[in-house]
């Protein structure tokens, strides 16, 4: 099996196919003119151009499904070459703006949620993709892939800028050195150019990880999936917590850079009767003192065998307006692309159901 071109940094490159300068000629026609075939690289030598398609593999993933949702998110499924799948979700945070004339104000703004893993270890009571268990982690070119096939297939410009989280299948934290690539690959001037800034980790809270990812100095924002505010509850949710408890959590956020304009972000997933009460908002408020921080309220999503329940919105907005009037900056997250289950691990489920489904009709 070749490894993926786009598993590489430039640095990497540079060493691996002398002479230095085409490791940037190369990356400008991997990640700025989007081609499919090496034999598009026009400026190398037809030589090169065919030793690279003996070496290495163009992408590491193919789209297998798509599914568009009503306020423009688009879900993909992506199969790798052992035949796992993981999913990413293109988020339209903006729509682009045009005047009177016809003329373009401001381009639409778009955020792309990666996996980071086939599966998840971290095993959360409330996520699906928790209940698949843990295949393995993806390579720094199949997070990079998820990024260049979406912008790919939705004509997006090279130089229109999307944000990266990584919040789809996956703990990054677990996977942190790939992660860690990928960031500093995503983040290349002659490729993608997607600043660390522009990068959110999302993490349910391995907070040896979190030091350590601190101690990298990517300039990555952070999110904790925060969830609840007292560990026997956290313990339920996420059985982790057992090890790395919520103090320890915020200890190691407190010791987290953070660019000075930025916060961290808070993650609490919303669940009815179990954690949506205004104690717990009076506890998360206490447990925040201090921290530069910004809270984002998760509608619980609900899938088929799943006993947690999506809150009402009038819980919602209580716990929200308790935050706000404490001084907390907290936003609700209408759980974009509900219509086409966007909480990740949802579609790739789906397919499995009809593989499986398909698989006993043939038996
Ligand atoms: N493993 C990392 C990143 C991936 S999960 C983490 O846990 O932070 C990304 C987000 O999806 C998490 O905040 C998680 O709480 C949320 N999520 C998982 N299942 C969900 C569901 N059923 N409905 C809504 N959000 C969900
Ligand atoms: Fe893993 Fe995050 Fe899902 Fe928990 S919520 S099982 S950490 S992907």
């Amino acid at each position: 099996m070749k490894p993926s071109i786009l598993d590489y940094t430039q640095q990497e490159l540079e060493t691996m196919i002398p002479p230095k300068f085409r490791a940037k000629q190369i990356y400008h026609w991997l990640y700025q003119q989007h081609v499919d075939d090496f034999s598009q690289m026009e400026n190398l030598p037809k030589t090169l151009r065919q030793e690279l398609a003996e070496r290495f593999s163009l992408s590491p993933l193919e789209i297998v499904q798509k599914q568009r949702s009503v306020d423009g998110s688009v879900k993909y499924l992506f199969r790798l070459h052992d035949g796992h799948t993981v999913e990413a979700v293109l988020l339209k945070m903006k729509d682009a703006v045009y005047d009177e004339k016809g003329e373009l104000v401001h381009h639409a703004k778009y955020t792309v949620c990666v996996s980071s893993q086939v599966g998840c270890k971290v095993g959360c009571a409330f996520c699906l993709t928790a209940k698949g268990g843990f295949e393995r982690n993806l390579t720094p070119g199949e997070i990079v892939g998820q990024v260049l096939e979406i912008k790919k297939d939705n004509d997006i410009a090279s130089n229109r800028r999307v944000n990266i989280v990584y919040m789809g299948m996956g703990e990054p934290l677990d996977n942190l050195d790939n992660v860690a690539k990928a960031v500093k690959i995503f983040a290349n001037e002659n490729g993608l150019s997607i600043s660390p800034k522009r990068q959110t980790i999302s993490t349910s809270g391995i907070s040896s990880k979190i030091e350590k990812l601190g101690k990298m100095e990517l300039g990555v924002q952070l999110a904790i999936s925060l969830h609840a505010v007292d560990d026997a509850l956290r313990e339920q949710l996420i059985p982790m917590n057992k090890a790395y408890n919520i103090a320890s959590i915020i200890e190691a956020v407190r010791n987290f850079p953070v660019n000075t304009r930025k916060r961290v972000m808070f993650e609490y997933l919303v669940i009815k009767d179990v954690n949506d009460d205004l104690a717990s908002a009076k506890k998360l408020v206490k447990l925040l003192n201090g921290i530069k921080s910004k809270v984002n309220l998760i509608y619980f999503n609900p899938y088929p065998g799943t006993d947690f329940q999506r809150p009402e919105p009038e819980r919602m907005r209580a716990f929200q307006e308790y935050l706000l009037s404490k001084g907390l900056l907290c936003t609700i997250r209408e759980s974009k692309g509900i219509d086409i289950s966007a909480a990740c691990g949802q579609l790739r489920e789906q397919s499995l159901e009809e593989t499986n489904r398909s698989n006993e009709v043939k038996a």
